[in-house]
């Protein structure tokens, strides 16, 4: 485990988070239930906007599609961050509790209309295009809205990095961004620039994400800065925001790397130290820089709480602790086989003694959360998943008619609904019968 300050074994033997004891957090709020330790976030952001100040002008966008509801919002406002949405509804959850729209970075590569037209109604400070058309329809509601609006250019620099291993590539069929080798890059740059209530600031890039290999980082703001070069010298264009995008890969178990906040930190002076000296070398204008990590910031801050029902032990071959949750709270195994961490949160001090697989409750083989190595399990034990904070709310689903779980907040001790538990009747709420059944 990747232990710390607010997340230790207690001296009853359960683990603790954010100063609660969470077999206490399972009593209380009940089971499937994520938790989310706040000063584990807060200590993060600022983690990075100190890094990033050794830089000079920037800002860092926390990625919300990693985890979005109010309060981290509000957490991202009071912290001095900028934050990146991806739909009308990150965007209304953020502006809903006052989050400043001209720290707003607007993202995605099918943008609805009625998403530009509410995004730009609402003054949200840069929109990143990531494609002509776009553009075309950015420049169109600006006009009606009487205003110029910021806008970065998506770029594919042909690198993309994975977990573990980077490669530099020639893609060229991404769904995201334009290509530099073949043209589209410059050309999008000059009809950005062609169009009369478009204020062309830069360039974004995001070369993938769950990324270790700190060169891979370093080789794009070389792509980037060798373009902006070329932006300079061909088009006499000066780019005045360069966004890196985000990426930081985290700890989820010991294949993978474990950091403190201040190691996590490392990623984005990487990156600073890359820039300054591709600037320098490149002798270009150093540009305002955003970097947008989600990930690094909410994931090792989360951990899920369940409840162990049936145990299923296929002898000689399999054993099947089933908990009251899965894939609709944390979908990551079924769709790529992610892997997490875990103990059993009321036998914490207790050694692992058997090698299990944590299987949901939906109707679905693929339902699992993790093999993993736990002490002696019964029903009614607890299990606690590790480094659940980012894209598990986010990504969580009514599969089976399941509600999705509480969202909850610990600090010092105390706890908080950061998002209330659905209950059938929320989910029953939007169902109609059609006329002709009644
Ligand atoms: N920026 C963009 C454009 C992204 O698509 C993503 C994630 O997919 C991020 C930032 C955040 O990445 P991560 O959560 O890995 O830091």
């Amino acid at each position: 485990m990747n232990y710390r300050d607010t997340l230790k074994v207690n001296k009853n033997g359960h683990l603790e988070i954010g100063g609660a004891d969470v077999v206490d957090l399972a009593r209380e709020y009940s089971t499937p239930l994520y938790v989310l330790d706040e000063a584990y976030v807060r200590a993060v952001c600022k983690a990075y906007l100190k890094n990033l100040s050794l830089y000079g002008a920037g800002t860092i966008a926390y990625a919300s599609k990693a985890l979005s509801c109010k309060a981290i919002y509000k957490i991202m406002k009071e912290e001095g961050m900028s934050i990146d949405v991806v739909s009308m509804g990150e965007l209304a959850t953020a502006l809903s509790v006052g989050f400043p729209a001209e720290k707003i970075y607007f993202h995605g590569n099918n943008k609805l209309i009625s998403e530009l037209e509410y995004a730009i109604n609402k003054n949200v400070g840069t929109i990143v295009a990531d494609n002509l058309e776009e553009l075309e329809i950015i420049d169109t509601i600006a006009k009606k809205e009487n205003v110029t609006q910021n806008v970065l250019l998506r770029i594919n620099p042909g690198v993309e990095a994975h977990t573990h291993n980077f490669v530099q590539t020639a893609k060229i069929d991404s769904k995201f961004g334009f290509y530099i080798m073949n043209g589209d890059a410059e050309r999008a740059v000059k009809t950005a620039l062609s169009y009369k209530n478009i204020r062309l600031l830069g360039l974004h890039t995001h070369i993938g994400s769950q990324i270790f290999e700190k060169e891979a980082f370093t080789l794009a703001v070389e792509k980037m800065t060798d373009f902006i070069k070329v932006l300079k010298d061909n088009l006499s264009y000066k780019t005045e925001v360069l966004n890196m995008g985000g990426g930081f890969g985290v700890w989820y178990t010991d294949e993978d790397p474990k950091f403190t906040v201040d190691e996590y930190a490392l990623y984005v002076k990487n990156i600073v130290d890359s820039l300054n000296s591709a600037v320098s070398r490149k002798n270009l204008d150093k540009p305002f820089l955003v970097l947008e990590p989600g990930r690094s910031i909410v994931c090792e801050a989360g951990i899920t709480l369940y409840s162990v029902g049936m145990i299923k032990d296929i002898s000689g071959i399999k054993k099947y602790v089933c908990i009251d949750g899965g894939m609709g709270d944390n979908p990551r195994y079924a769709l790529y086989q992610a892997k997490y961490s875990a103990i059993l949160a009321n036998k914490a001090n207790e050694p692992a003694v058997e090698t299990v697989t944590l299987a949901g409750k939906c109707c679905e083989s693929g339902d699992m959360i993790a093999t993993v190595d736990l002490a002696k399990a019964e029903r009614g034990d607890i299990v606690a998943v590790f480094s659940t904070g980012a894209y598990n709310y986010s990504m969580a689903s009514n599969y089976n008619r399941n509600p999705i779980p509480a969202v909850i907040m610990v600090k010092d001790g105390k706890s908080a609904y950061c998002v209330k538990p659905q209950t059938i009747e929320d989910i029953l709420r939007n169902d109609a019968i059609p006329d002709w059944l009644e």
